[in-house]
């Protein structure tokens, strides 16, 4: 057993209500989950299940919100520009 323990937080699909736990940078990880699919490069590292977790949702996760802020949960990239960086391509 792993004493690490990832910070979490709960998304609720506006759709069906169904609440999803997942790890709180799940949203840069799914950025860079698109990235790969769109780009066809090798993940730079595995693809953590949460990604997986949304992505299979069938709503999208366009009506997904944040449970404690109640924001949607794509907001701050979608507000930030770009907020994520890919290293270690070289
Ligand atoms: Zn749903």
């Amino acid at each position: 057993m792993h004493d690490a323990q990832a910070e979490t937080m709960v998304l609720v699909c506006q759709v069906c209500g169904e609440e999803m736990r997942v790890e709180e940078n799940t949203d840069l990880e799914y950025i860079a989950y698109l990235w790969t699919l769109e780009s066809g490069a090798k993940a730079y590292q595995p693809t953590p299940r949460d990604v997986f977790v949304v992505v299979n949702h069938p709503h999208g996760v366009e009506g997904l919100i944040d449970k404690r802020t109640g924001e949607r949960w794509l907001e701050r990239l979608e507000n930030g520009g770009t907020p994520w960086q890919l290293t270690g391509t070289g």
